[in-house]
């Protein structure tokens, strides 16, 4: 009997539920401005996805209902097998479904500017630079798998990212866009082929790189880029899509790549131990040794040396899920403990400057990072125990139909947490921007990233 991972195999099912909901607010988000037609149509399609989600719903209570234990955890591996089977069958229906649809939609506008900022500051680019504005496109896409490409015009090129239409609705999967990004510049802009091919080539002595090295290269140079902009997040997100798609992994292309769980494992030693505790019925294929891989991970690390993690505290992660679970968007948390009598004498005195700093520091309250925003989100989805997600579930679809609660209370989640992120970031540099906050917390003038790049 196998425990591993048994809540996040749960999860899945939940995670797929969750996305036709998401299609099914954006289809009513787009009525309010299309014509007539247009708003019959989106109903019809509407009702097309609720229905998809009701025979869903109708195969997972027939599923649980035979589960060979009422413990997930002591579940046996064929009837995990087909938990996971039933979750990656709804999701291809549901690809599909988006993908008929789509050329219908009345989808005349960019996705929201959020996304956009999101990925140009988690990319160490400016969205007030002309010249980093032009470099990052980012649409809606068709398609349910990520994937970008870049297109040379005479005097720059620009990257495309075609973000799969239902995962506009979520930051939990936004750090994808940075790791889709990381494909073809480098954190602040410059392109990232011009810079990381010879270094390549001479460190694996190869005149020609091998396809395969390229492929080896592309893939964990773009994760480890996004899972230092936006933590672990990042690998809840990867992993995640994994888990869903019949492909195992996140491209099309990605035949030469290497497996996922090699991919997830050269993140860093704690994604290490987290991947061992994830369900393997995620993962299809085997974990194969890729070659050269210490030598093309040094390149990754040389490369992004300048480019460091970003903070993702604790404890802030604790207030921050706490919080977002209540309903309550965070930006930023006051993590001082209370000051005894020694202490604010001491800062009253003035004696102790180290100590005043400190004190305003926390006393100013400290902007939250993306990274523990996202980390908080991907908590909020997942940190139950396994019986508690198959009670998620039950109550899930228990109800008669598609109540309004149930979008508006995951549409109000969605929202919540990309309002922390804004927030965040806007507190952050608002703190730059005021010089007596910006001198006594010791921070430096706010200064665009990669301004040199053009
Ligand atoms: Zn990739």
């Amino acid at each position: 009997m196998s425990t591993r991972g048994a809540s996040l195999l749960v999860w899945t099912l939940i995670d797929v539920r969750e996305r036709h909901l998401r299609l099914i607010r954006l289809l009513r988000e787009l009525r309010g401005p299309a014509s007539p037609a247009g708003r019959e149509f989106l109903r019809a399609a509407g009702t097309l996805v609720e229905r998809d989600l009701r025979q869903f719903e109708e195969q997972l209570s027939r599923v649980l209902s035979g589960a060979d234990s009422e413990d997930p955890d002591a579940w046996s591996s064929q009837f995990r097998g087909t938990v996971v089977n039933l979750a990656r069958q709804r999701f291809a229906k549901l690809a599909l479904t988006q993908q008929e649809l789509y050329p219908y939609l009345p989808l005349d506008r960019r996705p929201s500017a959020d996304i956009w900022y999101f990925t140009a500051r988690r990319f160490a680019m400016s969205a007030n630079l002309e010249s980093h504005r032009k470099r990052i496109a980012i649409s809606f896409g068709r398609f349910s798998e990520w994937t970008s490409r870049v297109f040379q015009s005479e005097t720059q090129a620009v990257t495309m990212i075609p973000i799969p239409l239902i995962e506009t609705a979520t930051p939990l999967r936004w750090p994808l866009l940075v790791h889709e990004l990381a494909h073809w510049l480098l954190p602040g802009g410059a392109s990232l082929a011009e810079v990381a091919r010879p270094k390549l080539e001479g460190a694996l002595g190869e005149h020609h790189l091998s396809t395969r090295s390229e492929a080896t290269f592309a893939e964990l140079f773009a994760d480890q880029v996004a899972y230092r902009s936006c933590g672990p997040a990042y690998a809840y997100a990867l992993a995640s899509e994994a888990a869903v798609s019949i492909g195992g992994a996140h491209h099309a292309t990605g035949a030469l790549a290497p497996d996922l769980v090699t991919r997830l494992k050269a993140l860093g030693p704690k994604v290490e131990t987290w991947v061992s505790e994830l369900p393997s019925e995620w993962f299809i294929g085997v974990t194969e040794k890729v070659p050269r891989l210490a030598e093309i991970s040094a390149v990754v690390s040389e490369l992004l040396e300048r480019f460091r993690p970003s903070a993702v505290r604790d404890e802030v992660v604790k207030i921050a899920t706490t919080a977002l679970r209540a309903g309550q968007s965070i930006s930023a948390v006051r993590t001082a403990a209370p000051l005894n009598e020694e202490d604010y004498r001491s800062l009253v005195s003035g004696a102790d400057e180290l100590k005043q700093a400190e004190f305003f520091r926390r006393a100013a309250e400290e902007p939250c990072t993306d990274a523990e925003i996202l980390l908080a989100a991907w908590m909020c989805e997942t940190d139950f125990t396994a019986t508690e997600q198959v009670k998620r579930v039950r109550t899930a679809v228990a109800h008669e139909g598609l109540s309004l609660e149930t979008l508006n209370n995951l549409a109000r989640f969605d929202v919540t947490v990309s309002r922390s992120l804004q927030a965040a970031y806007v507190h952050s540099m608002l703190r730059r921007w005021d010089p007596k906050i910006r001198d006594n917390l010791g921070l430096a003038p706010w200064r665009p990233v990669g301004s040199a790049v053009i």
